[in-house]
């Protein structure tokens, strides 16, 4: 049942590293909730408050997505995102993109102007472009690498990625993820976070946006996977949320998620260390963590 209550939450992302101070990112996630509620009650749709919080958590630089991305191998950045709006079922992907500060900006530029889902590489790189999206001019002086210190953590892939989830006034859901992968990736490697379903999902039951080692949340479907589990089983989205996090963590993996589901419930469950989060919660309570 429908109703005007909203909720969301975001993460910047999992693998907390124990005993370090993340009161700057909570206190910046805090503060992100906040706005996002502002444009929820002023009507905005999930979609929009969405990306306008994954732009504000890539540009902040405090995260390992965005401005704050680390390096593969090769000392390359490719960035990777995704966005899914529940209602129509629209999706846009970016994988492996290089030069341009906002991969989900360019995501959704996907979704809205092409007949694609996803582009990849140097096709994404021309399409940027041509849409005007905005070019690092110097790279070496734009990247925080803000999760440097996390890369001498375990587990043996660290992580770190952004997202937000959203269920708006109308009963909208919608779910954006941005990342820069894990640490010292291959040259190529792509995780879930761009890929629809993996990394993030949006329907009519459920939003979701997954953070973690990439690889086992392709392997289990877990964003999609939520969604599914409420509507083919009639789960709640605790349930499912914790199921899918359970899949993750048998085959070895290691993260975390954030979901909202269609009557504004929230669930952020995960098999990690920490995962950065906070949410605006049905009661309107303002809730943040990072272990
Ligand atoms: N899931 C991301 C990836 O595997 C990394 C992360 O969430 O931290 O690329």
């Amino acid at each position: 049942m429908s109703n005007k209550r909203f909720s969301l939450a975001l993460h910047g992302g999992a693998g907390s590293a124990p005993g370090h101070d993340y009161g700057v990112e909570i206190a910046h996630m805090r503060g992100l909730v906040e706005a996002a509620r502002d444009r929820l009650a002023a009507g905005a749709s999930a979609l929009d408050v969405a990306v306008e919080t994954v732009v504000a958590l890539e540009a902040s630089g405090l995260y390992i997505a965005g401005k704050g991305a680390s390096p593969n191998a090769a000392g390359a950045y490719e960035l990777d995102a995704c966005l899914m709006d529940g209602p129509t079922g629209r999706a846009g992907s970016i994988a492996a993109l290089q030069g341009f500060e906002s991969p989900i900006l360019a995501a959704r530029a996907v979704m809205e102007k092409t007949p694609h889902v996803m582009l990849a590489g140097e096709g994404a790189m021309a399409f940027a472009r041509a849409q005007g999206l905005k070019e690092i001019a110097d790279p070496a002086n734009w990247f925080t690498q803000a999760g440097a210190f996390e890369s001498n953590h375990p587990p043996e892939l660290p992580t770190g990625t952004v997202g937000c989830v959203v269920r708006d006034a109308e009963g909208r859901l919608a779910a954006a993820t941005s990342t820069a992968g894990v640490f010292g990736k291959m040259p190529g490697r792509v995780g879930d976070s761009p890929i629809i379903g993996a990394g993030a999902w949006a329907d009519d039951h459920a939003a979701v946006s997954c953070t973690g080692q990439g690889e086992y949340f392709i392997r289990t479907a877990a964003a999609v996977q939520i969604a599914h589990r409420m509507r083919f089983g009639g789960e709640s989205l605790e349930s499912a949320a914790a199921a899918a996090i359970a899949g993750v963590a048998a085959l070895g993996g290691d993260g975390g998620l954030i979901a909202v589901d269609r009557d504004g419930n929230v669930s952020m469950p995960f098999a990690s260390d920490g995962v950065k989060r906070a949410a605006l919660l049905p009661d309107g309570t303002v809730f943040s963590a990072a272990f």
